[in-house]
């Protein structure tokens, strides 16, 4: 067992605005320190305390310019390197929102450099596991989040989620022993980098997708990713276990110290509840008297009380966002980091017996001492040796005589039956030899065994093991009865009870999007509009057309993309879906997300001459052995090899050491291209990240059209149009809709320290182009003289817009002529039936 406290790291983010006064430097005693200065006429505003400066000591502060890799070397390597060992790990972010978390723990939106802790940890095991031939290693994934102390699994290999609640709800289950099971949480084995990456990025999408402005998600809730590691040594019965979270933890922000009218709260809460109980966690745990631990009071603690103060190295990262009115919370995190840094954990090695692989040794061993037992008694076992016995005999014979090693020994153990059987087959083989002359020396006879030196007691010695051995046997075998039973009862109740096996039945992903049907969205019609907004949602095919694999993945995607946006923006009407066009073209982040796309093509075409360069050297490598090949046959032929030199000459030579070269050379583009790979991986996640931005951008901008367009009408219809409009809430909060917000997990309501987060995506001014590029796009359809762009307000003003006599102004048409006359039949006709059945009553 070792005895370690949790190591805290501080991490300041990067900032553009006027930060306030820190200093990252050492201790007197050189540990690494961060200080905080906070001015006088501040101390009396938030900061119920009359100091100056605040200086927290921490394992290593990493300071603005600290690179992802950086962080990765020094905080994650360690733990990773110990889950390797088979000791549990945890690495967790802790900050206020803003300050980092997301992108220490999973990495930023854009950028391949900026990948956080989750995917180079996977490279990292990856590789290990592909450098050590002698270990076998499995990798299991999962994927949690905690929102309003209510578990979702993030990876439902069934189907992505356009809401939180639509996912898999995962809840906690204590065994007699205390321990804490998490149920219906679905565990995915992982045999590759790309496969664990893949589960890490639906993971993510799916988080993004869930995320609404009601729920705030990312801000609010917890992220568990779990990597759950088994090692074991070639021909080893151990395996050693470990379990790895690594955890991004929801805004630790707290509600302002000054209450409304400046009075001083006496302590500041947090705005989420769970850190609240948390933060009980650590205090207990750091209060040595403490005997009782408030694990349960939330689910977080609950899944984490391993990782707090039990079996687990744990490492804290409190990222600080250092801008001047941040200085409170950065204050806070540092102090929190300090009462974790007291908390000592008992970490122990996992280790446990394969009792598969122990029966098997077990049984082993008994043979050999059973076998010893008969020699030594000199009890000859008279049955007839078996087929298979028989079989092994000869083997063991020829391995002998081919055997040119002169001390090679023929070994069957100490029956007597098989050592006479291999005389037999050894006599039969010199016979079958034709120049082999007659042995001359008669067959001798079988010579009995000497017992000598075994005795009575040596006897009952082995008698004894024999016996303990079988009892082992007999232990492993039930124990192995039983775990079979639990598995198969776990199965039963758990279809019973409509709930999914831990781990999936149909771990392939991928297997489960093919065999789906495709949507049809976009229905037939096509036009050249439409075709332009596809070119800024779709991938460039013609990059990705370099491999049949490559073809087909992009089809996949292809498929789930068109499936993401049913989910997301539901069954889009005509009208709608001309919108979501029009809104694509003049969409602000097209540039990144072009930007993003070139970057891929790029890769794509790098990738490309890397398979070429490939191939070409794995020709020349080919050819340089045949060429090899053929110099040997010459010199053969020639008689010109020499039996007692069979050092290659030179001409060999020369042609080996330009094989080793493109070997090499093969070897560096081998894992040039597979970190390339692994590149393209996330590049095309960033991709489809931002097409995940963009709807729910554009069902941000739907709700505010339709809110602008209703302005005149009674508000309780406004409001029901706008609720069927708002099919899912779109990413930020409006204004106007703040009264909806739902904070039944807080304590308080929060006052300005989360105004902060919840800026409007479009700035007003984008938004106005925006609605009038769309009622000009719109409205100058269906007039083709010209395109006026002149109509800024609503549409229902627009003079060029005609109704037929008799409609009422304010049907919105689609511009299509078609789909536009089809409407107008249909409101006359009801207009019609209207004035028949008040006739008629
Ligand atoms: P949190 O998860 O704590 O709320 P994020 O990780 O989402 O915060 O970070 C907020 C923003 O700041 C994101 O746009 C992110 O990309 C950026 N960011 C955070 N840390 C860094 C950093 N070290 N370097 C560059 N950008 C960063
Ligand atoms: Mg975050």
């Amino acid at each position: 067992m070792v005895k370690q406290t949790i190591q805290i790291f501080a991490r300041v983010k990067p900032t553009k605005g006027k930060s306030c006064l820190y200093q990252v430097d050492e201790d007197d005693d050189g540990a690494p320190k961060l200080t905080f200065t906070v001015p006088k006429e501040y101390a009396d505003g938030f900061i119920n305390n009359k100091k100056d400066n605040y200086k927290f000591r921490f394992s290593k502060v990493f300071d603005q310019k600290t690179t992802q890799d950086e962080i990765f070397e020094n905080v994650s390597k360690p733990v990773i390197d110990n889950a390797l060992q088979g000791y549990n790990g945890t690495i967790f972010a802790y900050g206020q929102t803003g300050s980092g978390k997301t992108f220490t723990i999973t990495g930023g939106a854009e950028r391949y450099v900026d990948r956080g802790i989750i995917p180079r940890t996977l490279s990292y095991i990856f590789d290990k596991v592909e450098q050590s031939s002698d270990l076998t290693f499995t990798v299991h994934v999962s994927y949690l989040e905690i929102y309003n102390d209510n578990g979702y699994d993030l990876l439902d290999p069934k189907h992505e989620a356009a809401k939180l609640e639509d996912l898999p709800k995962v809840s906690l289950m204590e065994d007699s022993d205390q321990n804490i099971h998490l149920k219906n949480l679905s565990v995915h084995q992982a045999a590759s980098e790309e496969e664990s990456l893949n589960l890490l990025f639906l993971g993510d999408t799916n988080r993004m997708i869930a995320e609404t402005p009601m729920n705030q998600a990312s801000t609010r809730s917890h992220c568990i990713f779990t990597i759950h590691l088994t090692v074991r040594e070639t021909g080893s019965a151990t395996i050693r276990r470990s379990k790895l979270h690594l955890v991004d933890l929801a805004g630790s922000e707290r509600v302002s110290k000054t209450g409304v009218n400046g009075v001083l709260l006496t302590e500041a809460k947090y705005i989420n509840l769970s850190l609240h109980y948390l933060e009980q966690v650590i205090i207990s745990l750091s209060d040595k008297g403490r005997q009782h631990i408030p694990y349960r009071n939330s689910m977080m603690t609950s899944v984490l009380r391993d990782s707090l103060g039990g079996n687990c190295m744990t490492t804290m990262i409190a990222t600080c966002s250092v801008e001047k009115k941040n200085l409170d919370e950065s204050i806070s995190t540092c102090r929190f980091a300090q009462r974790v840094a007291m908390i000592k954990n008992d970490v122990l090695l996992n280790e446990e017996l394969d009792p598969k692989l122990m029966i098997l040794k077990l049984k082993r061993e008994i043979q050999e001492l059973k076998d010893e037992l008969a020699m030594a008694t000199g009890e000859q076992r008279t049955e007839q040796l078996t087929e298979e016995e028989v079989e092994r005999c000869e083997e063991a014979v020829s391995n002998y005589i081919n055997d040119s090693d002169p001390e090679a020994i023929l070994c069957v153990g100490a029956d007597m039956r098989k050592i006479h059987n291999c005389f037999k087959i050894l006599k039969s083989r010199i016979s079958e030899r034709p120049s082999s002359k007659k042995s001359k020396s008669p067959p001798r006879e079988a010579t009995p065994v000497d017992t000598g030196p075994y005795n009575n007691s040596e006897n009952q010695r082995l008698k004894e093991l024999v016996l303990q051995r079988d009892n082992e046997i007999n232990i492993l075998v039930n124990m192995l009865k039983k775990e079979k039973k639990r598995a198969a009862s776990n199965k039963l109740t758990n279809l019973n009870s409509g709930s999914r096996s831990p781990v999936s039945e149909d771990g392939d992903i991928n297997g489960h999007l093919k065999s789906s049907s495709r949507p049809s969205l976009n229905g037939e019609r096509k036009n050249q509009r439409r075709l332009s907004s596809r070119q800024i949602l779709e991938e460039d095919e013609e990059v990705v057309t370099t491999s049949r694999r490559e073809r087909e993945k992009l089809k996949l995607r292809q498929e789930m993309d068109e499936r993401r946006k049913t989910k997301i923006l539901g069954k889009m009407s005509m009208g709608r879906q001309e919108a979501f066009d029009l809104f694509l073209r003049d969409y602000e982040h097209n540039d990144a997300i072009e930007e993003n796309k070139a970057r891929l093509k790029k890769k794509y075409s790098k990738a490309k001459s890397y398979g070429e360069q490939l191939n070409q050297a794995k020709t020349n490598i080919n050819h340089l052995k045949s060429k090899i090949e053929q110099h040997r046959m010459h010199l053969a032929m020639n008689g010109l090899t020499d039996p007692d030199n069979p050092q290659p000459d030179d001409v060999e030579q020369h042609l080996r050491e330009q094989m080793e070269a493109e070997k090499d050379l093969y070897k560096e583009t081998f894992s040039k291209l597979k970190n390339l790979k692994t590149e393209i991986e996330h590049l095309q996640h960033f991709l489809e990240k931002s097409k995940v931005k963009l709807m729910k951008d554009f069902e941000l901008w739907w709700v505010e059209q339709s809110q602008n367009t209703q302005e005149h009408v009674p508000q309780s219809v406004a409001d029901n149009n706008v609720k069927t409009a708002w099919r899912t809430p779109p990413l930020t909060p409006l204004q106007h809709t703040t009264s909806q917000r739902n904070y039944s997990q807080e304590l308080i309501t929060p006052s300005s320290s989360t105004s902060s987060i919840s800026q409007p995506l479009l700035s007003s001014r984008s938004r106005n182009d925006m609605a009038r590029n769309i009622a000009a796009n719109l409205y100058s359809a269906g007039n083709d003289v010209t395109r006026d762009y002149q109509l800024h307000n609503s549409v229902r003003t627009s003079q060029k817009y005609q109704t037929p006599s008799g409609l009422n102004d304010d049907i919105p048409l689609t511009g299509d002529p078609e789909a536009d006359a089809d409407i107008k039949a249909f409101i006359k006709a009801r207009q019609n039936l209207l004035q028949k059945t008040q006739q008629g009553s």
